[in-house]
């Protein structure tokens, strides 16, 4: 596995492939590599014949207040995982190489489903995903791109800014990686106690058994208060849990494919997670 850390130097590096036609998947991440993560990379090495993985943590997606400093960053200890599983170029840039020097008066802004959910509690966020990834899909010019349905808003709109700019990718959305207790594999997830890592996997059982109660007709406002209630009552502080069709429009009813999104915080962590619970099975 090749290791570039500058822009020219991984141009360089994939002129051949170019050159030949190769396939190639990209996965951009800002590291601390998980199980999540590496799955990511195995199906861009299945479909792909040049695997091209970022690790970049990406100052403009960090608000203010949040952990941007504290971020784990094991750039070692992730290049030997990336090597396990046959990527072929680490993608490594600094602050400034993907930002450079001068001001930046370009925005990336995507309307309406960047409003709610993670939008509400963490403005600009996504302008700042949306930024970073626009700037890497140029970077490296993927012929596949892959991201994880864990964060399943910020994958909506990297679809939505994809497809409004022409931006010549396939976006692949890979299912969420769980640890065997349920809970959504995220490098956040280090930052747990002991005791608050045996708390965090209710998020997952709420998330099934609401979704096992919808198919026996609750409904969704009684399902969504009750996993805030059981939340609030295991010692989450909740930012949201709420219910959308799957392409984030609002939904009143179990009447359609609906996902379930919860948010909260244990200490200072907070973690999401989110249920697709298909409407076919009611009926079907
Ligand atoms: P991050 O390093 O948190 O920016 O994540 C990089 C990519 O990995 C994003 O596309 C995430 O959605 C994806 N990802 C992170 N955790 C998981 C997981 N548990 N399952 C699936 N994808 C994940």
């Amino acid at each position: 596995m090749k290791t570039e850390t500058t822009i020219q130097g991984l141009s360089a590096s994939l002129q051949t492939a170019r050159a030949a036609r190769k396939v190639i998947g990209f996965v951009a991440t800002m590291g601390n590599l998980h199980e999540g993560h590496l799955n990511l990379v195995r199906e861009a090495r299945r479909l792909c014949d040049v695997v091209v993985v970022s690790i970049f943590v990406n100052p403009t997606q960090f608000g203010p207040n949040e952990d941007f400093d504290n971020y784990p960053r094991t750039l070692e200890q992730d290049s030997h995982l990336l090597a396990e599983v046959e990527c072929d170029i680490l993608f490594a840039p600094s602050v400034e190489q993907m930002y450079g020097t001068q001001p930046r008066l370009t925005t990336i802004h995507v309307e309406k489903i960047t409003e709610d959910l993670c939008g509400l509690q963490r403005p600009g966020h996504f302008d700042g995903v949306a930024l970073v990834v626009t700037k890497l899909l140029n970077i490296v010019q993927p012929t596949y791109a892959f991201f994880g349905e864990k964060d399943y808003q910020q994958l909506a709109v990297i679809k939505q800014f994809v497809q409004d700019l022409s931006i010549p990718v396939d976006v692949i959305g890979v299912p969420i990686t769980r640890a065997g207790d349920g809970l959504a594999l995220s490098s956040r997830n280090g930052y747990l106690t002991v005791e608050q890592r045996k708390i965090a996997p209710i998020i997952y059982q709420l998330l099934q058994t609401s979704s096992a109660r919808l198919k026996e007709g609750a409904t969704l406002d009684m399902v969504l208060r009750d996993i805030r209630q059981s939340l609030t009552e295991a010692g989450f502080v909740v930012d949201y849990v709420e219910a959308r069709a799957v392409n984030l429009s609002h939904v009143e009813s179990f009447e359609q494919d609906v996902v379930l999104f919860v948010a909260a915080k244990l200490g200072n962590t907070r973690l999401i997670d989110n249920l697709v619970v298909k409407y076919s099975k009611l009926i079907g």
